[in-house]
């Protein structure tokens, strides 16, 4: 009899037994991830500040005419207009409270969604679990991948269901927020001179928020038109989101950038630009999308609760968690239990097998997902260097899976040029164009599909400056790493409210998880406004027990991050050694926050 856990003489199974060769592939995974590591890491990119200010210029709306300052007093601000703002408006409002101000520097509530209106866009995860408050609001996507104007009109619904727009302040960024022990509130400054006061504050500022370019040598000298994918010019290109960019009939273009947001464009651009050259570094991987129009009959069986159990059934999948029906049955849900179901133990026994043969057999899993990733580019691309060029060699959550039936499709196209940087991106931009391989590419049109900075803390992102209590800064306080009880608030910042992923539960489901962020937030205020507690916030040794559990509980990913190719995933190449997610997963983290509110006395964060 084995004993557990120890390791078989020859674990890995024959490159025969397989139809591929393990050892060949991870030499081809790091050389391809070599050859894009760079010292100056995330550093390289550019930030939409400065002299590239005009990057992020609202194309949506018309400056507002000046407002006079605000001098007033509300129960709630939150910060964001996006979903998460609008979840924690949503659920406080359900929570019995009548005050809440949100704050956003778009002309509208949508978030990324209102910044983002690309041809093609479309949600990558199901709409019926994505877009939050469907039965709230009375709605049922008409898609199984919602077009992201329906998803925008969606979320302005929920602003009009839960008057949020009744005292919502848009095109106003906060700049300062200070509390005042005195009067146990915050003082909130804008950048339109306000200076309001409230009792509690949520911050929502999204991981997307801000664009960023790429530092390439040359890129102030462009002479042609140029924008980010999230500042859409439809002045230039003509059509909208569904398309037909009729303006671009005689013009050449460049995108640069082949990541989530470039695999839903460039199938537009590919179709209706004179020509279209693609700037490739790295490709994504690029699955089955399948998308389809809600079917009616389907939608007429829909009982209450049906979504929260549908968004449930989906995380339970992505996390592992393995149910006994997949509701979804879509790309996410399938490859999870595929890599589930070829681990050892996945019938049973799973405590027979070490750490080490799971993380192989997680490995031979994921090989046999690309290899069908990369058979698919082989199937749809007539050209045999292209399809070479298009072929992703890392593992598959490296990098964000991306799904598209159109996308790799385009390159077979004779007005479509795939131009393939071998890992090393754009050389040079110059006045009329961009050089690779000493090439020059004259091009009347630059389009930077080059995502969004999201390093550091929610608040600092947000370019938040946060005063705590005795003045206290949120940098200051947060110089040895954050410090959160469940990833909610903070010790030394009463009243004040952090939705994001640091020291909570991530999903791939990202708005499900703010979701149960603002289910939480209003739960405690709630209570403490029935309690008339004088505020909110964590003890020093609550706070320090969940630092000490987010440690303790961490899965060290860090050696697998560092075997992906670069991105924003790992840091571009260098992931944080120390995860600020918790480490149990989503499931255990619901379970476990809603123990603490039903059996604890929340007396750790509401203080008499
Ligand atoms: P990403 O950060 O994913 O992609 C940026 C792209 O720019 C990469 O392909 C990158 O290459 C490339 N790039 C950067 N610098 C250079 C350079 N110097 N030369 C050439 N290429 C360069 O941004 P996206 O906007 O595509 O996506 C961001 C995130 O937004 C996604 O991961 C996803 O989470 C979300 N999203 C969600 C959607 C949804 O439907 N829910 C749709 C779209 C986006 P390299 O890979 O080599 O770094």
């Amino acid at each position: 009899m084995p004993t557990p856990h120890a390791p078989s003489e020859d674990p890995q199974p024959a490159p025969g037994a397989l139809g591929f060769d393990p050892d060949a592939l991870r030499a081809r995974y790091r050389a391809e991830r070599d050859r894009r590591i760079r010292p100056d890491g995330s550093r390289q990119y550019l930030s939409t500040t400065g002299e590239f200010g005009y990057y992020v210029d609202d194309p949506y709306v018309e400056p507002t005419p000046d407002r006079e300052p605000l001098d007033d007093r509300v129960e709630v601000v939150i910060i964001g207009g996006g979903f998460g703002g609008l979840v924690a408006g949503a659920r406080l409002r359900q929570a019995g409270v009548r005050d809440i101000r949100v704050i956003e520097k778009a002309g509208d509530f949508g978030g990324t969604w209102y910044w983002n209106r690309y041809p093609g866009i479309h949600c990558d995860i199901e709409s019926y679990i994505y877009m939050p408050l469907l039965e709230e609001v009375g709605h049922v996507p008409k898609w199984k991948y919602a077009p992201g104007e329906e998803i925008r009109q969606h979320a302005r619904a929920i602003g009009r269901r839960f008057e949020l727009y009744r005292d919502v302040c848009f095109q106003t960024e906060v700049t300062e927020l200070r509390w005042d022990e005195d009067e146990f509130e915050w003082i909130i400054r804008t950048d339109r001179g306000d200076r309001m006061r409230a009792r509690y504050v949520v911050v929502s500022s999204g991981p997307f928020s801000r664009p960023k370019l790429p530092g390439i040598p040359g890129i102030e000298t462009f002479r042609g038109h140029t924008f980010h994918t999230s500042r859409w010019d439809y002045a230039y290109t003509g059509g909208d989101a569904d398309g037909a960019l009729h303006k671009l009939a005689d013009k050449k273009v460049a995108v640069i950038g082949t990541g989530a947001t470039a695999i839903q464009c460039v199938p537009h651009l590919g179709r209706d630009a004179e020509h279209l050259y693609v700037f490739q570094r790295t490709p994504s991987s690029v699955d089955v999308r399948d998308n389809r129009p809600t079917d009616p009959e389907w939608a007429r069986t829909l009982t209450p609760g049906w979504q929260r159990r549908r968004q449930e059934n989906f995380l339970t999948q992505v996390a592992g968690g393995g149910a006994d029906e997949d509701l979804v049955s879509d790309g996410w849900t399938t490859s999870a239990r595929l890599l589930q179901s070829l681990l050892p133990g996945a019938s049973g026994g799973g405590d027979q097998v070490s750490p080490e043969q799971r993380g192989l057999m997680a490995e031979l899993a994921d090989f046999k997902k690309m290899n069908e990733i990369r058979a698919r580019v082989d199937a749809v691309i007539e050209n045999h260097t292209t399809a070479e060029a298009l072929k992703p060699w890392y593992r598959y959550m490296c990098k964000r899976p991306t799904f598209s039936d159109t996308y790799l499709s385009t390159f077979n196209r004779t007005n479509v040029t795939l131009v393939d940087t071998a890992g090393r991106g754009v050389e040079r931009i110059t006045e009329s164009g961009l050089v690779v391989g000493g090439v020059e590419y004259e091009v009347d049109c630059v389009i930077f599909a080059t995502g969004f900075d999201i390093g550091g803390p929610p608040a600092e992102r947000a370019g938040l400056d946060v005063h705590g209590r005795d003045g206290v800064t949120l940098a200051e306080s947060w110089k040895d790493g954050p410090r959160t009880l469940h990833g909610f608030y903070s010790h030394g910042f009463p009243n004040f409210f952090h939705l994001g992923s640091l020291q909570n539960a991530v999903s791939v489901n990202f708005v499900h998880v703010l979701d149960e962020q603002a289910i939480h937030i209003a739960e405690v205020v709630a209570e403490a406004d029935k309690r008339q507690a004088r505020y909110i916030e964590p003890t020093a040794e609550a706070e320090a027990a969940w630092v000490a559990t987010i440690r303790a509980r961490a899965v060290d990913s860090h050696a697998l991050l560092a075997e992906c190719t670069p991105g924003y995933y790992n840091n571009e190449g260098m992931p944080s050694k120390q995860s600020q997610s918790y480490g149990g997963g989503p499931i255990e983290f619901y379970e476990l926050i809603e123990r603490w509110r039903t059996d604890g006395d929340m007396g750790e964060v509401i203080i008499q």
